[in-house]
């Protein structure tokens, strides 16, 4: 029997309008079964998501501040969402437990985990379905890091024989049964979890935007969506900045074969972004998935005579790197040259320091410096073993007089990486998306 886990975030559960559209969009499809709910977030811009009050509550307790007033504010928007939904829920109990616990000290992970919980216990109640505390079914070492294979036998034990059932997302326990959270946005993780448990058709995950568009809307107006993506391509776009899910989310899903689709409670109609294992074999040749860039990047240009005869000199210029624990982007090469790319916030206060090992230690004939680079991802699995990919990418460039600094394409052929001077960023994105979309 196909199942479908769904996991809504902050927005769509941010008041009683929002738990209604997910109440409809849960009861519409009879094949979601398992549903992770995230704390409730801003109702609107100005507004505090309920998680970063309770970090607040801890922060003012462990200041000696008084939380209660926060914790009021709490109760207010929990209360206040119980009300207008008409439900006759009790959740006194709750708060004076977590109140009471907060007072006694308890751990900032139980504290911010609260609003995840009890929101699942207002969602199961809305719906009428099952509740199961996700510390009974996600373990973490004492380490803190997740425990897999005990989570995966536990989900399976507890929801083989439940369905309609909400599992809290973003916590667990620890061995001794204390609660561990995951990190900021790690409801999507329960989600992939549990789909992964139950072997779901696919995980949706709810949010309040349409899918993934194919770049940035702030530089390319009106973009258009990205209907399908791998996780090979999203992965390419993400370290660019384009991350819609939680970066360990993809993982459990991933293994597993199961798609992720990005839906918007808002506009449910909306099909959103699969994102799927393997590219579509269907998709149409020379055509790109998305565009992804980033700013902020310095070029560390090195020459040497003869450094390819030089064999540790690569191993010298890693090491360097390594003790200056600095992490590089792309280190294209030519035969007596090579360039390191670096975010500028891995140099901050360790430019001079690597520049005068590089020297002492590899000796090169010239070293320079180049600021203000702008990296430009350009990515999608139609582009591979397609003549005349780049050819187009690079006259759109040179059409609206944009100098390329560096250039690298991975041996997959599914991204051209640029790297352009920082005011030239926007432009050329634009001339990309231009060049391939319109
Ligand atoms: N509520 C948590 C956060 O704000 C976890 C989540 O939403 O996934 O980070």
């Amino acid at each position: 029997m196909s199942i479908k886990v769904a996991k809504f975030g902050g927005t769509s559960l941010a008041d009683a309008g929002q738990f209604q559209k997910v109440k409809s969009i849960l009861l519409e499809d009879s094949t979601r079964k398992y549903v992770i709910p995230s704390a409730p977030g801003k109702c609107h811009r100005e507004d505090t998501k309920i998680t970063d009050l309770l970090y607040l509550c801890h922060a003012q307790l462990q200041h000696k501040v008084g939380f209660q007033h926060t914790f009021t504010i709490i109760k207010e928007r929990f209360l206040n969402i119980l009300k207008e939904l008409g439900l006759s829920l009790n959740l006194n109990t709750y708060f004076e437990e977590i109140e009471k616990n907060i007072e006694a000290g308890a751990s900032i992970d139980y504290v911010v985990s609260r609003g995840e919980y009890l929101n699942g216990i207002i969602l199961a109640e809305l719906l009428g379905w099952g509740f199961i505390d996700a510390k009974d079914v996600i373990y973490f070492y004492p380490n803190g890091s997740l425990h897999i294979e005990l989570t995966e036998e536990k989900l399976k034990h507890s929801l083989s024989s439940r369905k309609n059932v909400v599992i809290p997302g973003f916590y667990g326990a620890l061995p001794n049964g204390e609660i561990k959270i995951f990190s900021r946005g790690g409801s999507d993780i329960t989600g992939a979890l549990v789909a992964r448990a139950v072997s779901a058709e696919v995980y949706e995950n709810w949010t309040d935007v349409s899918g993934l568009l194919m770049t940035d809307p702030r530089i390319v107006q009106d973009p258009k969506p990205i209907e399908t993506i791998t996780y090979r391509e999203l992965r390419e776009l993400s370290y660019m900045g384009a991350s819609v899910l939680h970066e360990d989310t993809i993982f459990p899903v991933l293994q597993a074969g199961i798609p992720i689709n990005i839906r918007n409670t808002n506009t449910p109609k909306d099909p959103g972004t699969m994102i799927v294992s393997f590219a579509n074999p269907i998709a149409p040749q020379g055509n790109i998935t998305g565009i992804a860039g980033k700013k902020n990047f310095t070029v560390i240009a090195i020459e040497k005579n003869r450094m390819k005869s030089d064999i540790s000199f690569m191993r010298k210029l890693l090491t360097i790197l390594e003790v200056n624990n600095i992490y590089f982007e792309h280190l294209p090469s030519g035969i007596d040259s090579l360039s390191i790319v670096v975010t500028d916030e891995q140099l901050e206060n360790k430019l001079d320091q690597l520049i005068n090992d590089i020297e002492l230690q590899c000796d090169p004939d010239l070293i320079e410096v180049y600021p203000n680079m702008a990296l430009i991802a350009t990515v999608g699995h139609g582009m591979a073993y397609t003549p005349g990919i780049s050819a187009k990418l690079f006259t759109a460039l040179a059409d609206k007089g944009i100098n390329i600094r560096m250039i690298d394409q991975g041996s997959s052929e599914i991204n051209i990486i640029i790297g352009v001077e920082t005011d030239d960023f926007e432009s050329a994105i634009t001339a990309i998306y231009n060049a391939f979309v319109n």
